[in-house]
């Protein structure tokens, strides 16, 4: 194949997660020994391990995705009877699968650059080989507050230029 010549990337128009490479794995893990009780302030040891798996902005040099397992103490407070943990939130949101990088990269691509969904979609997988489904880019967009369906909103309904 001779330079400059147009090659297709393989992955182009994927919209099922099952027919992506498989991700990269990278474990880390948190090792806070004791931990204070957020009811009483008492100092508590390990109790057990939890494990958070996130989705995390891919490898363009290997194609792959990356998925992130992070390892995290639990911690017991016997005399409140509380079992509590970190909460990773520098990490990722609260019940998030993906890593606040990637979220920060999505809202991004629409509030900032004016995406349309579907294209920021693309877009993350494209450049940063993360896929996020569209329909959770707009769950983010919504969440941080910033105008949506950006298509409409950035472009005169008269518009008809290529
Ligand atoms: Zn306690």
């Amino acid at each position: 194949m001779g330079p400059g010549e147009y090659t297709p990337d393989p992955t182009e128009g994927i919209t099922r997660v099952e027919n992506l490479p498989t991700p990269l794995l990278e474990h880390r893990s948190r090792k806070h020994r004791r931990r204070p009780c957020p009811r009483c302030g008492r100092s508590c040891p390990r109790h057990s391990l939890g494990s958070r798996t996130l989705h995390a902005v891919g490898s363009l040099r290997r194609d792959r995705p990356r998925q992130r397992r992070v390892a995290y103490p639990k911690h017991r407070c016997r005399p409140c009877g509380l079992l509590f943990s970190a909460a990773l939130s520098d990490l990722a949101p609260p019940g998030s699968h993906y890593t606040r990088r990637v979220i920060s990269l999505a809202v991004r691509l629409v509030a900032e650059d004016g995406l349309p969904y579907r294209a920021a979609s693309w877009h993350l997988w494209r450049d940063h080989r993360v896929f996020v489904p569209f329909a959770t880019i707009q769950n983010w967009v919504k969440a941080a507050g910033v105008e949506g369906e950006p298509a409409r909103r950035l472009r005169p309904a008269t518009w008809t230029g290529p």
